[in-house]
Parts: structure tokens; sequence; C-alpha cells
């Protein structure tokens, strides 16, 4: 088969994997810093420090990622002890606050929050994920005409 661009027929093609693994080596180089996490908002305000196209394309050539289930639960479970905490400070006159209405709702919501978000992470990661990634492996951007296609040997 051909490694061509099927949009524009360029050869000027790249994988996508090099695209977005020589954008974030571009980054570290500009001194802008070194450290930034692959999906975090760093890398935006890195794109308006530089404003390089190679910053850009390594941007729209990032890999889909797993979906991180704990982070959520220690951000809900953080939460869920400031409520209780405040509920606390709120209530403080009783013995029997921690089985009240207020707490055992938060309680729920803790748990009915926690569970659904490993739930859907870990079906997201078995079966959304493959497939992405795989796609992801084979995909090129053209730097023609800047399309990002398949192309499969
Ligand atoms: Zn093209």
């Amino acid at each position: 088969m051909d490694f061509i661009c099927p949009n524009c027929k360029s050869e000027n093609i790249q994988r996508l994997s090099a695209v977005f693994h020589h954008g974030y080596a571009d980054i570290n180089a500009t001194g802008t810093g070194v450290g930034y996490g692959v999906n975090s908002g760093a890398v935006v305000s890195t794109t308006q420090i530089n404003g390089s196209s190679q910053t850009i394309a390594a941007q729209r050539a990032a890999p889909p990622y797993k979906k991180k289930w704990y982070d959520s639960v220690v951000k809900y479970t953080f939460w869920y002890l400031v409520c209780m905490f405040i509920t606390y400070l709120m209530f403080i006159t009783s013995k029997d606050d921690i089985t009240s209405p207020l707490c055992r709702g938060f309680t729920i919501v803790w748990i009915v929050m926690s569970i659904v978000k490993i739930v859907t992470s870990i079906r997201y990661n078995r079966n959304k994920y493959p497939p992405l990634i795989d796609s992801w492996n084979n995909s090129y951007l053209c730097y023609r005409c800047n399309d990002i296609f398949e192309l499969r040997p």
C-alpha cells in the first residue's frame, strides 16, 4: 500500500504518535518547562506561550487516554469528608448526628457516585479504549492538508 494522504495525495505524512512525541520534545526544548502531564491544562498555556504549529499539531495528535476512576473517587471522598465535617460543625449539639438524614444523604451520594464512576471507567477502559488506541496507533497527520486519517498495511 502507498503511504500517502487519501485526501490530497501528499507523501508528507507522519504517524500521529511521532507527531505527538516530537511535539512534546519541542515543548521541552523551548524551556517553557518540563514534566507537563500529557493531558493537563499546562499544555494549553504552553501553546499560548509558543504559538508554534508544532505544539498545536502535537495537541491534535494526542492519544486517547484511559479513564482514571481513582482520581475522581479521591475527589468525591474529599468533598464527602468536607460535607460531613461542615455538617458535624453545624449540628454538633446531638450525638446521633452521624445518622441524621443529611449525613445519610451525603453518604449515599458519595457511594453511588463512586460506584458509577468506577463501573463506567472500567467499562470504557475495557471496551472503548482498545479500539481508540489501536486507531491512534495507525493514524497519520498530513502536513499539507492537515487531515488526520488511518492507514493500515
Ligand atoms: Zn493531505
